[in-house]
C-alpha cells in the first residue's frame, strides 16, 4: 500500500490544495450518506478524507478515482468541506508524483491533450474545418463574440450537432461572432480535476495568450466545464474576459426579442441540470426559461432537480474511464426521465449528452426517450 508518508512532495500537494478542507472535516459521515456512488456500489469519501488526515491513503485503490466532483456532498456538509478539492489533490499525487497508477484511458486522454491540445487526439488544424461550410468567420480584433465549443462538440460526430445548432442560432439572430482554430486548445477543466495540474496550467497559459493576441473580450461556450474553468479558474492565471454559457445567451436573445420561433414542438421535455451549470454556477432558471418559451413544449421536472439533481457521472476524468454496467448514474437518471413520462431529455453539457447517449444504447430503454441539447430544440423550433 502506497501511503502519503514517504512522499514529501505529495504531502505538500495535499496541504496546498486540500489542506484547509482536511482541517475542517470532523468525520460526521454525511458526505458518504449523500454520495450517489452508494446507490450503485459502496464508496466512503469520509474514510478517504480520514486517511488523508492521517497521511495513510491507499493510492493503489480505485476509490481515489471515484469522486466525480459533483458537489452534492459539499452542499450538505455541515462544515462546507470542499470534498472534491481533497480528491483532486489525491489524484494529483498519483498523476504527478507517481504514488499510484493512473488508469490507462485517462493517461491516454492526458497524453492526447498535452500533445495535440484535445483529449480525443485529433489534429489541431481540424478544430474549425467543419464550420467553414457554415460560413463562420475567423475571430479577429473587433469581433464581438468568440464562440468556443468543447472539444467533443468540435470532433465528435454526435457532439458536433450541438455546436452546429449554436452556430445556426447565432447566425439567424444576427450575432457578430467568430471562432479560433489551431491557436486554441482544450480548456483543461477535466485535466485539472483528474489530477494533471501541469497539463492544465500549460493549456491555461496558451489559451490566455491566444485570446489576448486575438483581442478576445467576450466568450460564448456550449460546455458548462469550459464555463466553470474560464470563470472560476482562469482568473487566477490572469484570464480577464467575460464568459457566457449558451443557455444564458439564449435567454438574453429571448429577452431582446431576437429568437423567433416559427414551429411548435409538441414534446414533453425534462431538463437535466449539469453539476457545473447547476450546483457550481447556480444557473437553474435560464435553461428552463428558454425551454418554456418554445411553442408547444411542455416542461416537466424529474424527482431530483435543480440543486438536488443527480450527476450524469462523467466529470473529473470519469468520462474517459469505463464504469461497469449497473454502476452508471446516467442509467439512474434515464429511469427518472422515463418515470415522469418525458419524451425528450434536454441537456446543456457535452459530457451529460455523451453519457446519456451511451446509456440509451441499452435495449432496455427502447426508443421512449430522445436526447437533445437545448440548442438543438431551439434550432428545431426556429
Ligand atoms: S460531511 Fe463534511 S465534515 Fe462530515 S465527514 Fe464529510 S467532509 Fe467531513
Ligand atoms: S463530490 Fe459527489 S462524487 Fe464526490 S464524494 Fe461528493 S457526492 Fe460523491
Amino acid at each position: 500500500m502506497a501511503t502519503l508518508a514517504p512522499y514529501k512532495e505529495a504531502a505538500q500537494i495535499i496541504e496546498e490544495e486540500g489542506g484547509e478542507a482536511l482541517k475542517l472535516c470532523y468525520q460526521c459521515g454525511l458526505c458518504t450518506a449523500v454520495c450517489p456512488w452508494n446507490r450503485v456500489t459502496s464508496f466512503t469519501p469520509r474514510k478517504l478524507i480520514h486517511q488523508a488526515q492521517l497521511g495513510l491513503v491507499d493510492f493503489e485503490h480505485d476509490e481515489v478515482w471515484r469522486c466525480v466532483s459533483c458537489k452534492l456532498c459539499v452542499d450538505r456538509c455541515p462544515r462546507g468541506v470542499r470534498v472534491m478539492d481533497i480528491m483532486r489533490a489525491l489524484r494529483r499525487v498519483i498523476v504527478e508524483v507517481g504514488a499510484g497508477i493512473t488508469p490507462d484511458a485517462l493517461r491516454l486522454s492526458m497524453k492526447n491533450t498535452s500533445g495535440v491540445g484535445n483529449p480525443l487526439g485529433e489534429e489541431r488544424e481540424k478544430r474549425t474545418d467543419w464550420v467553414k461550410e457554415l460560413g463562420v468567420k475567423t475571430f479577429t480584433k473587433g469581433t464581438e463574440i468568440l464562440y468556443f465549443p468543447c472539444c467533443y462538440q468540435i470532433y465528435d460526430p454526435f457532439g458536433k450537432r450541438v455546436a452546429r445548432a449554436a452556430v445556426n442560432i447565432m447566425k439567424k439572430a444576427g450575432v457578430d461572432f467568430g471562432m479560433l482554430g489551431a491557436e486554441v486548445s482544450c480548456c483543461g477543466e477535466s485535466m485539472r480535476k483528474a489530477g494533471s495540474e501541469s497539463i492544465f496550467q500549460n493549456l491555461v497559459q496558451s489559451n490566455i495568450s491566444a485570446f489576448a493576441e486575438a483581442g478576445v473580450r467576450k466568450i460564448v461556450v456550449t460546455s458548462p466545464h469550459c464555463y466553470h474553468t474560464f470563470t472560476e479558474e482562469y482568473p487566477e492565471f490572469g484570464g480577464d474576459f467575460e464568459v457566457i454559457h449558451f443557455v444564458q445567451y439564449l435567454s438574453e436573445l429571448l429577452r431582446e426579442g431576437k429568437l423567433e420561433f416559427t414551429k411548435k414542438l409538441n414534446k414533453k421535455v425534462t431538463y437535466h441540470d449539469s453539476c457545473c451549470l447547476g450546483r457550481y454556477a447556480g444557473l437553474y432558471d435560464e435553461p428552463r426559461q428558454v425551454l418554456e418559451s418554445i411553442p408547444g413544449l411542455e416542461l416537466v421536472e424529474m424527482r431530483e432537480n435543480r440543486e438536488h439533481a443527480l450527476c450524469c457521472g462523467g466529470c473529473a476524468g470519469r468520462f474517459w474511464m469505463e464504469t461497469k454496467k449497473g454502476e452508471r448514474w446516467s442509467d439512474l437518471r434515464i429511469a427518472q426521465a422515463i418515470e415522469v413520462e418525458a419524451n425528450v431529455l434536454a441537456v446543456a453539457c457535452p459530457y451529460c449528452m455523451l453519457n446519456f447517449q451511451d446509456s440509451l444504447l441499452s435495449p432496455e430503454w427502447g426508443d421512449a426517450l430522445e436526447l437533445k441539447d437545448i440548442a438543438q430544440l431551439v434550432e428545431e423550433a426556429m
